[in-house]
């Protein structure tokens, strides 16, 4: 069965906190409410554009803002961007999907009457065994880390399947590849977030995210959940390196078991190693 992920990403803009969730959340009960449109078929108002790895659905009215032919242009620059995904992916993690992923880019104002009710929080993406996103005018950077995020979820999804990964994992490596995409990392006023929620007590174990998605958190809780799987793999790539990343990967595709991939890629369980990032935030 499909497996809808959601995601939400935290981006600060100058030095104000702007909570911009998008989401991606994926249970059975939320894939089979989802199923039938998150599935449609390109309804004759979609443009259809392959590429190596992917094949493009667009419904973006993108020529009431580009001009008559800038919905070539737009199409081409988002297979451009999807397909660098594709390399940052595979290079980061080792994953390489066989077969084309399917995308659809929406017209925001169909994505918000299409799928916001099925969120708490604004949604700018799902995945559920294809990529859905909700399009803009023009391809800027939060719609290039929204297509990178996706794209995550489906190379994981398409090496080992729906919910080998828990959450924690699934979100903090696509919110990890986003902002690497974006050219960033966590700043100081993510990390004081972070901070005080380990401080004030209202950290959330990553033991308690390892479901399949953080569909049933609220937006505050999803927040936090994001950026602690973040700050998670943020902590991994950089006190144990990168590559270490694509061995956590490879040894989960090949037990199929996190407490022992974590202890032949860290030597580690999950607690010491939730432990260790909590310790740098004091
Ligand atoms: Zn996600």
């Amino acid at each position: 069965m499909p497996t809808p992920s959601r995601r939400a990403s935290i981006q600060t803009t100058r030095g104000v906190w702007l909570v911009l969730l998008s989401v991606a959340l994926v249970t059975a009960g939320f894939a089979s409410t989802l199923a039938p449109e998150a599935r449609a078929e390109p309804d004759g108002h979609f443009q259809e554009r392959k590429s190596a790895h992917f094949r493009l659905y667009q419904d973006v009215d993108i020529e009431k803002y580009s001009g008559p032919h800038g919905w070539r242009r737009f199409e081409l620059q988002l297979l451009d961007i999807l397909e660098r995904a594709y390399d940052r992916v595979g290079n980061l993690l080792g994953i390489w999907p066989g077969h084309h992923v399917r995308v659809s880019v929406y017209d925001p104002g169909v994505f918000d009457a299409k799928y916001q009710g099925y969120f708490g929080f604004r949604a700018v993406g799902f995945f559920d065994g294809a990529i859905h996103v909700r399009g803009a005018t023009r391809v800027d950077a939060a719609l290039a880390g929204t297509l990178n995020h996706e794209y995550t979820h489906a190379a994981i999804q398409a090496e080992v399947g729906p919910g080998l990964f828990p959450a924690w994992l699934n979100e903090g490596l696509a919110e990890y590849v986003e902002a690497q995409a974006m050219g960033r990392r966590l700043g100081p006023g993510q990390y004081r977030v972070l901070t005080e929620a380990s401080r004030q007590g209202t950290w959330l174990p990553l033991e308690s995210l390892a479901g399949p998605s953080f569909a049933h958190l609220s937006g505050d809780s999803a927040s936090l959940a994001y950026l602690e799987s973040h700050g998670m793999i943020e902590y991994l790539a950089r006190r144990h390196g990168e590559q270490k990343l694509r061995w956590l990967c490879q040894e989960l595709a090949r037990t199929r078991n996190l407490d022992r991939a974590l202890d032949r890629t860290y030597h580690r369980s999950l607690a010491e190693l939730e432990s260790e990032l909590r310790a740098e935030l004091r």
